[in-house]
């Protein structure tokens, strides 16, 4: 089963990414995480997608698909993934869709976060990680136990995303509205596109994404 997961920044896309993947063993393809890997490793495709990602806008969609298709054809795929993050915009939508048959593949279900606009600013400006094993965290929605220090491994080293700045979000939340929401027509008429309410608890999101999902298997 192939899932494509929308929603704005801040919609809780990788948090649902990652309880569907354990739920129904899928994996989880993260662009923008993929993409930071390679930053991080300083690979040169890192060197060259580190200034865009850190201004909030998007990577050309040749080298997107150099690094999609390299990541779907990888083992752990092979029962099925979830897209978090891509596609965002509708020349990536098309081009998925050419990727994949290809491949003898399609997207089964495209699931749209609907968050109110208000709450994203929120959600995104207060999240941080452990700058040592990676652990996410937030100001004021999941705060460390203990003030600056990691509850996972004792750290009291933490980073925070350089496009997670107010001002950047700016960007990233204007191009999600001009670019990425003109693709959910996209999967409307293909009749495989869903909604939830992404202003719920996250649990309340992974049981209403669980049945989305259960229903579809039910149906193949
Ligand atoms: P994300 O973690 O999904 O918010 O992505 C972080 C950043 O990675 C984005 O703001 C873009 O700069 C880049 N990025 C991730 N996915 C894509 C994509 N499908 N197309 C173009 N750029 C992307």
């Amino acid at each position: 089963m192939n899932i494509v997961l929308f929603g704005p920044p801040g919609a809780g896309k990788g948090t649902q990414a990652a309880y569907i993947r354990d739920k129904f063993s899928l994996c989880h393809i993260s662009t923008g995480n993929l993409l930071r890997n390679e930053v991080a490793e300083g690979t040169p495709l890192g060197q060259r997608v580190s200034a865009i990602i850190d201004a909030g806008q998007l990577v050309s969609d040749d080298l997107m698909f150099e690094i999609l298709e390299k990541r779907i054809k990888q083992q752990d795929c092979e029962n099925g993934f979830i897209l978090d993050g891509f596609p965002r915009t509708e020349v990536q939508a098309k081009g998925l869709d050419a990727l994949l048959s290809k491949h003898g593949l399609t997207i089964d279900i495209a699931i749209i976060i609907v968050v109110e606009e208000e709450a994203l600013v929120t959600r995104i400006t207060g999240r941080f990680t452990c700058a040592n094993c990676g652990a996410g965290y937030h100001d004021v929605f999941a705060p460390t136990a203990v003030a600056g220090v990691c509850d996972a491994c004792g750290s009291t080293q933490f980073s925070r995303r350089e496009d997670d700045k107010a001002e950047t979000l700016k960007s990233r939340l204007a191009i999600y509205h001009e670019q990425t929401a003109p693709v959910l027509p996209h999967y409307k008429q293909k009749g495989i596109l869903r909604s939830v309410d992404g202003m719920q608890s996250i649990d309340q999101v992974s049981t209403q994404i669980d049945s989305l999902v259960n229903e579809l298997k039910q149906l193949t």
